[in-house]
């Protein structure tokens, strides 16, 4: 073992960054705006003002502060579960017979399970701060509900989730953790909303989706008078409050001089990507540096790879705002990928942006890979990875093995997002073989490509 640098690099608690990072500031060609799908207008404050909480709005549309103040109670909270540690996975490099460092930010150390909480209790803190009784989102896997449970249930709001039908039935224990800290759970689409309704007597055997999902939350949230919608990926907001991942790694890195030459993230609405890899992109962006930033997606839902950046609905519903984005149009229902919070159409319109200029590349990876990678993994490093993180773990592997037919000693950073309890079916169907690879044809992606919305694209 290389005896300069620990196993796990960790920061003190009063090294945990008090400011999270915007890069849109230091980027020359902005993200294009959200548009009002009735107008074909950008959004304002006052358009979003009765979905989102006020705060979260200005964060939103901020194209020019490149820092902004972490609220002392999220820091007091962050210091429960952060700073996380940053892992050099010895054990992983001694089992591939890489020269490359391979490097880890393990966000799984919560009851949520994921780096979702880092933006949850941002949210909550803002709800609360307005006035607000309460807040309503969608879930996926199921990470985010948590994630925003926990962090209602730490100021006294009202959690009100609408979870995707099949993972509301795979996943009974992620419902229950949510149940406890006090939020209710509803299998979406459902009979509780007009959009609901109206999926379910077009689609009546549809397991459902984040989109749909999504479309009855913000449903929820403008029906229900004190509530506000929330979201737990996508948004400039959420990107924003995940850099506290990135800036964390910056500083452990520093501590050790290392520079990282390869930074890898899974991408399902790109809020860990970006979390992680913006406060780097940001020093490309101000010439400072130059790394190699690689997103990892599903060969099933293969937005950055194979869809088109135009403008789309954020929803199967078709009532929430446009965005640019990478997209396979928002009617496009992925597979029933183990990877749930992977399973969304779009991406961010941050990345997409970076993407499209070139600041980073994309792959697409197919899932019994993807548990394959998972499963070595877990043998050597210990912890048993989410599905989604395991994108990243599949990707980082193949640089490694690529470090080790050239000799290179690559520093390779990827991001860990989670831990996979809560996704024991999929590692089954993986032990026993019966997992399979759907990818979408071509004809499918373009079936649903044409079905993007004339506003804002023509
Ligand atoms: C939600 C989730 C993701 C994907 O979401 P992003 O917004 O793309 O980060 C990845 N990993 C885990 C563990 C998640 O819960």
């Amino acid at each position: 073992m290389d005896k300069k640098i620990p196993y796990k690099i960790y920061l003190s608690e009063d090294e945990i960054p008090t400011q999270w990072y915007n890069v849109r500031a230091d980027m020359k060609n902005k993200p294009a705006p959200l548009i009002n799908p009735g107008t074909g207008q950008p959004l304002t404050l006052e358009d979003l003002n009765p979905i989102f909480c006020e705060d979260l709005n200005k964060q939103e549309l901020d194209n020019e502060t490149p820092y902004f103040d972490i609220p002392q109670e999220i820091q007091d909270f962050y210091k429960m579960y952060r700073p996380s540690p940053l892992i050099r996975a010895y054990f992983l490099e001694k089992a591939l017979g890489t020269p490359a460092h391979i490097y880890y930010k393990f966000e799984g150390n919560n009851t949520s399970g994921s780096h979702k909480l880092n933006s949850s209790i941002a949210q909550a803190y803002y709800a609360k701060k307005q006035g607000l009784k309460g807040v309503t989102t969608e879930t996926g896997a199921g990470q985010w509900g948590t994630a925003l449970s926990m962090a209602c249930s730490y100021f006294d709001l009202d959690c009100k989730v609408y979870m995707v039908k099949c993972s509301y039935e795979q996943k009974p224990f992620r419902r229950e953790v949510m149940r406890t800290y006090g939020a209710t759970v509803t299998p979406s689409p459902s009979m509780t909303t007009q959009v609901g309704k109206k999926i379910l007597s077009e689609h009546p055997d549809t397991t459902g989706s984040l989109g749909c999902a999504i479309s009855e939350a913000v449903e929820a949230a403008v029906t229900n008078p004190g509530y506000r919608y929330v979201l737990g990926s996508v948004l400039n907001q959420v990107l924003l409050h995940q850099t506290i991942i990135g800036l964390e790694t910056q500083k452990a890195l520093k501590k050790y001089d290392i520079k990282p030459d390869i930074i890898i993230g899974c991408a399902g609405g790109g809020s860990n990507l970006g979390g992680l890899a913006t406060p780097f992109i940001g020093e490309m962006l101000r010439g400072e540096a130059d790394y190699k930033v690689i997103a990892v997606e599903p060969a099933s839902c293969p937005s950055f790879t194979r869809g088109k950046y135009a403008y789309d609905f954020c929803d199967t519903g078709m009532i929430c705002p446009l965005a640019k984005m990478y997209t396979l149009g928002s009617q496009f229902i992925p597979s029933a990928n183990h990877a749930g919070g992977l399973r969304f159409h779009g991406m961010s319109p941050i990345l997409s942006q970076l993407y499209h200029d070139g600041l980073f590349e994309a792959r697409a990876v197919e899932q019994t890979a993807v548990f394959e990678a998972a499963t070595q993994f877990a043998r050597v490093e210990g912890i048993l990875p989410a599905p989604e993180s395991s994108h990243a773990i599949r990707v980082a592997i193949d640089e490694a093995l690529k470090c080790k037919e050239t000799g290179e000693a690559k520093n390779i950073v990827f991001g860990l997002t989670g831990t996979g309890y809560f996704d024991l079916y999929a590692y089954e169907q993986y032990n026993s073989k019966t997992m399979t690879d759907v990818i979408p044809s071509d004809e499918t992606i373009a079936e649903y490509l044409a079905k993007l919305p004339k506003v804002g694209n023509e």
